[in-house]
C-alpha cells in the first residue's frame, strides 16, 4: 500500500516538497470494517485550505501523517460487515491512499453500473451537489435569471452553469483561465457567453457579456470576479458564496472594494457548505443521474495517474491544469 502525506504547511503556491509518499503495509479490517482497494481518489480546492492553520469551518490537517480526508471511491476487497461484500464498490473520505480501511458507517455504495466510478467524485459528488444546492437551495435560483458562474469549466462550476441551463435560466455567462476552456463551455457545454478572465479585466468582459445585467451570480473564484460580479447585479440580485480560489494561496485576502453597491442593490450574498447539504444526496441524484446518463448535463474529467502524482496533480487543479474534475486514476 502507499499513501501521501503532508509534510510542510505550504506557504503560497503548494509544492512536491510539501509531501512525501511512504510505502506502508497493507492495512487490516477489524470487526464490522471493510478494507477498501481505492480506484479514483479526488484533489479539491478545499484541501489547500485545510494545509493552512488559518482559522476554518474544518480543522487543519494534521502534519506528518497521511492526507486522511478527501473523496475517493474504491472497491471492497475484504468485508467484515454484512452491508458490503467483496466487489461492492464505495465512496468515502479518507484521503489519499490506495487501501483504507473503514467502518461500515462510513463507507457509502455507489452504483458502478450506472456511471464510472470517478463521476461520484466529481458531476454525481461533492461538487455536483455544491452546484446543487448552491443554486436551488441557497441561490434562490428563478426561471429567466440571467446567471453568471466563475470558475466555470471546473468541477463545481461546469455543473452549475448547466443546471441553470437546463432549469430555464435566460442566460448563463461563465469565465475560465484559457481559450480552450471558453471554447469548451460555449460549444461542448452550451453556456451562453464565455470569457478567459486573463484576457481583460474581468469587469469589462462581463459587462460585454451580460449587457442587461446579471440576476445571480455563482462565485467559485473570489477577488476581482466578486467586485466585478457586484458591479454587474440587477437589483435584488443574489450571489452564491461558493468559493474564493483566487484568494487561497495568499496569507492575506483582498478586500472587497464595492460592498457598498451590496446595499444599493439590495443584494442578498449568502455562503453555501456543502456538508449541510448532504441531505439532499438522494434527490440530487434522482435529478441528476438521469440528466448524466442522457447525455443532457455533460462532464469532463481530467486524469492523472499514480498515487505519487497525486500532489502533483493537487498543484496543477490549483492552476486551471483540469477541465471538469481532476481525478487521481489509481
Ligand atoms: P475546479 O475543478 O474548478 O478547479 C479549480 C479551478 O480554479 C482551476 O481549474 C482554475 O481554472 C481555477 N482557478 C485557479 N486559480 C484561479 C484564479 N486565481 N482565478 C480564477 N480561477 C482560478 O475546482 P472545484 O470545482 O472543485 O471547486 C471550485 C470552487 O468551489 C472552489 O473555490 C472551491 O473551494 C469551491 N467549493 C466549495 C464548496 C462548498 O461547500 N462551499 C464545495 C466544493 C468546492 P481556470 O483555468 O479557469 O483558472
Amino acid at each position: 500500500a502507499t499513501e501521501v502525506r503532508l509534510v510542510r504547511r505550504p506557504d503560497g503556491k503548494p509544492v512536491p516538497s510539501d509531501f512525501s509518499i511512504v510505502d506502508t503495509d497493507v492495512p487490516v479490517a477489524g470487526p464490522g470494517q471493510v478494507l477498501v482497494r481505492n480506484h479514483v481518489l479526488s484533489v479539491d480546492p478545499y484541501m489547500r485550505g485545510r494545509m493552512s492553520t488559518a482559522k476554518s469551518y474544518a480543522e487543519p490537517y494534521e502534519l506528518g501523517v497521511v492526507m486522511y480526508q478527501g473523496g475517493a471511491v474504491g472497491e471492497v476487497v475484504v468485508s467484515n460487515h454484512p452491508e458490503f461484500a467483496a466487489g461492492d464498490f464505495v465512496q468515502h473520505w479518507a484521503g489519499w491512499r490506495t487501501h483504507s480501511v473503514l467502518d461500515a458507517s462510513e463507507a457509502t455504495s455507489v452504483d458502478g453500473d450506472a456511471a464510472p466510478l470517478s463521476a461520484y467524485l466529481g458531476v454525481l459528488g461533492m461538487p455536483g451537489l455544491t452546484a446543487y444546492s448552491g443554486l436551488f437551495e441557497v441561490g434562490g435560483f428563478a426561471q429567466g435569471d440571467t446567471v453568471f458562474v466563475s470558475g466555470a469549466a471546473g468541477a463545481v462550476g461546469s455543473v452549475a452553469g448547466q443546471l441553470a441551463k437546463l432549469r430555464g435560466a435566460k442566460r448563463v455567462i461563465g469565465s475560465a483561465g484559457s481559450a480552450e476552456k471558453v471554447r469548451h463551455l460555449v460549444e461542448d457545454l452550451g453556456f451562453d457567453a464565455a470569457f478567459n478572465y486573463k484576457d481583460a479585466p474581468v469587469l469589462d468582459q462581463l459587462a460585454e457579456a451580460a449587457p442587461d445585467g446579471i440576476d445571480l451570480y455563482f462565485d467559485n473564484v473570489g477577488g476581482d470576479h466578486l467586485e466585478a460580479a457586484i458591479e454587474t447585479m440587477n437589483l435584488h440580485g443574489r450571489i452564491v458564496l461558493c468559493g474564493a480560489i483566487s484568494q487561497y494561496n495568499s496569507a492575506e485576502p483582498d478586500g472587497l472594494r464595492n460592498y457598498r453597491m451590496i446595499t444599493g442593490k439590495r443584494l442578498t450574498l449568502r455562503g453555501v457548505l456543502v456538508l449541510d447539504h448532504f441531505g439532499l444526496r438522494p434527490r440530487f441524484l434522482d435529478e441528476v443521474g438521469p440528466l448524466v446518463r442522457s447525455g443532457r448535463l455533460k462532464y469532463t474529467e481530467t486524469f492523472v495517474d499514480g498515487i505519487r502524482n497525486a500532489p502533483q496533480a493537487f498543484i496543477d487543479m490549483l492552476d486551471g491544469a483540469n477541465t471538469g474534475k481532476m481525478i487521481v486514476r489509481l
